[in-house]
């Protein structure tokens, strides 16, 4: 096998700001896998919080290239736990590699995943829309430059409640709320009543990632449904989260990758836990790799493309929400660029 990579600077088409802060543009690394005459792509983007930069995805895998290159490659769920192994501290980079490597595997059987899993595309849930943090009148107006059924509102500031009545005034559509882990338990009880009032379907993040005491108090309070984000980064964490949280949001680049995360979905089925998977502002090769799992999900989050100005691949198109798959094999896009 020969990897290859490439990295890149995406622009926001306006500077995304939560609870966390502000960007204008979204690092991110792309990996190619040739083999047998086909060519797998993945994606990982860079993320501050998660303490990964591109650099250090290029580091770690120039240093054991040699060893990505010498596996013999027969299926990603093997490959995923090789390259486990070969990057135990970087989960980006395996996301990367193992999402190159199930896009080979579709390529080489010339199907898109979600058919080589038995997938009813028609079961895919509509994808929301993210409004960041910004003015009242910002924000109202990049939701009706984009009218859309779903819409998932950034929170996390003084003026939080204000933000969702506004938007409120503006449209009927489902409103879900992401806290980034910006509010107290005080807060978030005093708060989630009043999203309730205004029609938000879910709360993602409310508090701390490890405050699990405060979430205990919350769930068993709480008048809206609560989905972990920060809280639930890798497989072992979805049992944390049980009774926590009502259910998870997984991100393949912190939980490294499509194999671990479908091992988190039946795990949260089995614990009765709704599950979403969101991204993390990729372009269409990440979500290519998303819209293979949507037919499992509750929840899906994948408006990366749509919150940037320049894509770099070929890939699912959104139609009000509806996720339009393309006719590629494996992930199914095609890179630009590359
Ligand atoms: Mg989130």
């Amino acid at each position: 096998m020969k990897v290859s990579y490439k990295s890149y600077s995406l622009p926001f088409k306006h500077p995304f700001t939560i609870s966390k802060g502000t960007k204008t543009h979204q690092p991110t690394l792309i990996v190619a896998l040739e083999h047998f005459g086909f060519v797998g792509y993945g994606e990982a983007p860079a993320i501050n919080y998660y303490d990964i930069t591109v650099e250090k995805m290029i580091e770690d895998l120039e240093r054991k290239k040699i060893f990505v290159e010498k596996f013999a490659f027969s299926d990603p769920e093997r490959y995923w736990h090789y390259l486990h192994h070969l990057f135990p501290a970087n989960p980006f980079l395996v996301c990367a590699l193992d999402m190159a490597g199930w896009d080979l595997y579709g390529k080489i059987k010339r199907q898109q995943l979600h058919q080589l899993w038995n997938l009813d595309t028609a079961k895919a849930p509509l994808t929301d829309f993210t409004i960041g943090i910004d003015s009242i009148d910002n924000m109202v107006a990049k939701m009706q430059e984009q009218p859309w059924p779903i819409y998932k509102i950034k929170v996390g500031v003084e003026n939080d409640i204000e933000m969702v009545a506004a938007l409120r005034k503006h449209t009927d559509a489902i409103f879900r709320v992401d806290a980034n882990a910006g509010w107290t338990l005080e807060q978030a009880t005093q708060k989630i009543p009043l999203l309730k009032d205004l029609g938000v379907e879910f709360i993602e993040q409310p508090l701390a990632k490890d405050d699990w005491d405060g979430m205990k108090a919350l769930f068993d309070a709480s008048p809206l449904p609560l989905i972990a984000d920060e809280s639930c980064v890798k497989e072992s964490d979805v049992e944390k989260c049980y009774q926590h949280f009502h259910g998870i949001n997984i991100k393949l680049t912190k939980c490294s990758g499509i194999t671990p995360a479908r091992n988190m979905i039946k795990r949260a089925r089995e614990l009765s836990m709704k599950v979403m998977v969101g991204c993390m502002n990729e372009s269409s090769v990440g979500t290519g790799a998303i819209a293979q799992l949507a037919p499992l999900l509750d929840y899906v989050d994948m408006d990366g493309p749509l919150l940037l100005s320049e894509d770099i691949a070929e890939g699912v198109k959104f139609d009000f929400g509806r996720i339009l798959y393309t006719d590629s094999p494996g992930l199914g896009v095609i890179p630009e660029n590359f």
